[in-house]
């Protein structure tokens, strides 16, 4: 579903990314771990083309993403097209991002109701459906300021499944939670990977990653140190860097 291949990305004379490779099966959780600067972000921002690869390329469910093939060369596809694409890579923010001025329902309703120009009254019974799912049924006509940090994270959440997407990116999910609120995001995540959702998680929560992860990716230094199955890169690192992290963060 998701392929990255060869990734590069520079900001001036800074390398972020130095030939990052990604695949994540339909259906399947990558989970991505690594120290703060490793690139972590930067690679999540190049799968959506919220940030522009210098080399190498990615793909969403066989879709070139940002370019089309014409001639032999790569040209890059125009706003619209790439706002289309976009719509198909939910992103979820350590920070919510959530429209202040419009309800929880309204914050999930924004995007396919304007964005794809979907039928409102379709668009709204989702909305409650997916609010309800998120368990906040009862929070539609709550502005996000008064909900708790858990609360504005899954309302988040239903926000980037109304768009129906075909892989879900999230960016340290809980990391600007209260330790308390942490759990009911991680239920949420644990019940979409349940429900066969494809999911890319930025995360420094080791036991989830264990739990969830069909995959666990360790990155520093922006390369891909080591990757595998949660068993075999958690619980027996092959290398060095990957067991220095674990200490400090377990
Ligand atoms: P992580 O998410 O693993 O902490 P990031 O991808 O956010 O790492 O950042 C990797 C490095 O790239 C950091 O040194 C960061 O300061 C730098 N960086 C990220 N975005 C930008 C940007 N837009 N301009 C300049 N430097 C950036
Ligand atoms: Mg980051």
């Amino acid at each position: 579903m998701v392929e990255v291949r060869g990734v590069h990305k520079s900001f001036g004379a800074l390398e972020v990314l130095r030939g990052v490779d990604l695949t994540v099966g339909a259906g399947h959780v990558t989970a991505v771990l690594g120290p703060s600067g490793s690139g972590k972000s930067t690679l999540l921002r190049c799968v959506n083309h919220l940030e522009r690869a210098d080399r190498g390329y990615v793909a969403v469910d066989g879709e070139l993403i940002g370019y089309r093939r014409g001639r032999g060369v790569l040209h890059e596809l125009r706003e619209r097209q790439i706002l289309r694409q976009r719509a198909a890579i939910g992103f979820v923010f350590q920070n919510f991002h959530l429209f202040p001025h419009l309800t929880a329902l309204e914050n999930v309703v924004e995007a396919p109701r304007f964005a794809l120009r979907r039928p409102a009254a379709e668009v709204e019974a989702e909305a409650r459906a997916l609010l309800d799912r998120v368990g906040l049924a009862d929070k539609a006509d709550v502005h996000p300021r008064r909900l708790s940090g858990g609360q504005q994270q899954r309302v988040a959440i239903a926000r980037a499944l109304a768009l129906r997407p075909k892989v879900l990116l999230f960016d340290e999910p809980t990391s600007a939670l209260d330790p308390e609120l942490v759990g009911e995001v991680l239920d949420v995540i644990r019940d979409l990977a349940a429900a066969g959702t494809t999911m890319v998680v930025v995360t420094h929560e080791i036991g989830f990653a264990r739990e969830v992860a069909d995959t666990v990716v360790f990155m520093d230094g922006g390369r891909v140190v080591e990757s595998g199955p949660p068993a075999q890169v958690l619980d027996a690192p092959r290398h060095e860097r990957t067991r220095a992290f674990l200490d400090k963060v377990l």
